[in-house]
């Protein structure tokens, strides 16, 4: 079985942790644990240089037909003065929309090794592993009306339309059902039911769904802002979480920082089952941007970006072993105390970008 994967390295560090990546990939080939046809592209800065647009279309095109896409880190100074429509978020957000990614995934894992990096005691974070399901394409991002109007009385006002339909809850609502199969069986489902009409619907759907189709699973609901409280007092109790998009824009943020540094931290952009391969489309890629102020240096820590192919092996390719094997062996770099700058501590020296690369594939390779 050969798995298509499309590199987009992207901007700043996003190539120099993607090199990293590949390291992990050259190892599976080697080893042959896994054969993947490899592609590459531009994507953000890097694509308006070479294209003026933040993807072209023969890349994009490629995106579509590949099993999954591995992205970087778009975005930098460099193109502050590039027209808007074409600035390097706009690569991504095109990815997304063309291939309608509408749930992101993102986990919170605690590593014991770093517990002490956290802002919370170690008793509140040591061996915590939730994940985030994040509506990603609806919502008050995209609502309609969005819009400043002019009162005409030196006043202004401005809209944002929060709406979301019966069917972009349920798809949602069963990636994240599905998720909790694989893991703890549990769901806890978030919105804002007692002041907004979204949140009603939100509730109602989530609930119907779950006992039609997912009755195995437990089902909790929690108001948003109780939620907030709940993640930073005892983020432990969580299994998977499900929520719109702004809400889960700001709780994934808090459940990421949970964890010490944003350069650890994988995620994924799902969409629609495929009918001809039964794959989801899917694109992941670290949290953390392209972070130009360390751009260059060798310096970036390329766990998220490493965690990132771990993801796609067990949700895109259906290889929870490597992925495990993946996950084991970054357990196993820090334990023995190797850091890179980001998560140093009070280490005494720490490691650069590829000598982590380096280090993990030793690991993997015991
Ligand atoms: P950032 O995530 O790039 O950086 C925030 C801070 O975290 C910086 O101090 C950076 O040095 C540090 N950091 C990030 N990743 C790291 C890693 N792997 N190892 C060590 N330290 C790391 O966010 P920002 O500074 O707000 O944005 C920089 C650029 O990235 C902007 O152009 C922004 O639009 C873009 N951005 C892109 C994405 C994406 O590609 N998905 C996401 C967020 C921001």
């Amino acid at each position: 079985m050969t798995y298509s994967l499309f590199l987009l390295p992207g901007d700043g560090i996003g190539p120099e942790v993607m090199a990293e990546a590949e390291k992990v990939i050259g190892l599976f080939q080697a080893e042959g644990a896994a054969t993947f046809a490899l592609d590459r592209g531009l994507v953000g800065g890097s694509a308006y240089d070479a294209h003026g647009v933040a993807i072209s279309d023969a890349d994009m095109a490629k995106a579509q037909a590949a099993d999954a896409v591995l992205l970087g880190a778009v975005g930098g100074p460099k193109w502050d003065q590039v027209p808007y429509d074409q600035r390097p978020e706009s690569g991504l957000l095109r990815l997304r929309k063309d291939m309608q990614l509408y749930a992101n995934i993102r986990p919170a894992i605690c590593y014991p090794a770093l517990a002490d990096a956290s802002s919370l005691k170690r008793e509140f974070i040591e061996g915590l592993d939730l994940v985030i399901v994040r509506e990603l394409t609806g919502g008050v991002y995209f609502g309609e009306p969005k819009q400043i109007i002019d009162l005409g009385n030196g006043q202004k006002r401005a809209i944002d339309t929060q709406v979301y339909d019966t069917y972009e809850i349920e798809r949602i609502g069963r990636v994240a059902f599905e998720l909790a199969r694989q893991r703890g069986k549990r769901v806890t489902s978030s919105e804002k039911r007692n002041v907004m009409k979204s949140g009603v619907l939100w509730h109602e759907v989530i609930t119907a769904l779950h006992k039609r189709d997912y009755a195995d699973v437990a089902l909790d609901h929690q108001l948003a802002d109780a939620l907030g409280m709940q993640l930073v007092r005892n983020p432990k109790r969580f299994d998977v979480i499900v929520t719109d998009n702004l809400f889960g824009d700001m709780l994934s943020d808090v459940a990421a920082m949970l964890t010490g540094s944003i350069g650890m931290l994988p995620s994924a952009s799902l969409g629609d089952i495929d009918p001809g391969t039964g794959r989801r489309k899917a694109l992941y890629e670290p949290v953390h941007g392209s972070a130009p102020d360390i751009a260059g240096q060798g310096i970036a820590n390329p766990i998220a970006m490493i965690g990132s192919f771990a993801m796609a092996l067990r949700y895109t390719f259906d290889r929870g072993d490597l992925a495990d094997r993946i996950e084991a062996a970054i357990s196993a770099v820090l334990e023995k105390g190797l850091r890179t700058t980001d998560i140093k501590g009070g280490a005494a020296s720490s490691l650069s970008t590829s000598a982590m690369g380096d280090a993990i594939v030793t690991e993997l390779k015991r």
